[in-house]
């Protein structure tokens, strides 16, 4: 019997946010990608992007479109990456959450909004705690872009951090889950996914 070869995508949840530019992204690294409205797009996925964005709609359009239920089903055999509003989602508990519930995929406490209005947005240099892949447009140490980001407060056990800003965890990784609270698809900076999809591959 004949088999498909091509490798299957990697799913964007294109409920609402940035998921254009993780799209993108991925297609300049070579990466074929699938946006994800339905369980069958979903099902036809090997990992998925959950992007930055508007957690309180995001978490609202998953339950109007029964997303909830099967992304958590994926997940338990699944990579998964969420950044900023994706991340909130991902974590066990959020506090401040304005009514968010969370998917309880990462083991670890996400604050909303974390960093106050003053400071709603802001670029920083991270310390970065893994070696990133070599990539030759861009240079180390890696930078992010803090989008009225969450703040990290407590990871469970298992849960490794990858980059910190200011002493801080901002880039955390357990088995083959990622979340980063900075948009590193703002920057272009395709080295996360990188590291996000190489660990995954590895069967992590
Ligand atoms: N502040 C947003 C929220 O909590 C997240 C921001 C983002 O994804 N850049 O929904």
């Amino acid at each position: 019997m004949e088999s498909d070869c091509s490798p299957r995508p990697v799913g964007l949840l294109a409920l609402q946010g940035d998921f254009a530019l993780h799209a993108e992204l991925l297609s300049r690294m070579g990466v074929p990608t699938l946006l994800v409205r339905r369980t069958d797009e979903l099902a036809r996925c090997r990992a998925l992007v959950l992007p930055g964005g508007e957690t309180t709609t995001m978490h609202r359009l998953l339950r109007s479109s029964g997303l909830w239920q099967p992304l958590l089903e994926f997940a338990a055999g699944h990579a998964l990456l969420g950044t900023c509003a994706g991340a909130i989602l991902m974590a066990r508990v959020i506090t401040d959450s304005g009514g968010v519930e969370p998917l309880g995929i990462l083991d670890v406490t996400l604050q909303r909004n974390a960093y106050g209005r003053q400071v709603d947005s802001f670029e920083a240099e991270l310390g970065t705690t893994v070696t990133l892949p070599q990539d030759f447009a861009q240079s180390q140490p890696a930078r992010g872009v803090f989008i009225r980001a969450p703040r990290i407060l407590a990871l469970g056990q298992g849960v490794e951090v990858l980059a910190v800003h200011e002493q801080e965890p901002v880039a955390v990784r357990s088995g083959r889950h990622m979340a980063l609270t900075f948009h590193p698809e703002l920057r272009g900076d395709p080295r996360w996914h990188q590291l996000w999809l190489a660990s995954s591959d590895a069967g992590r």
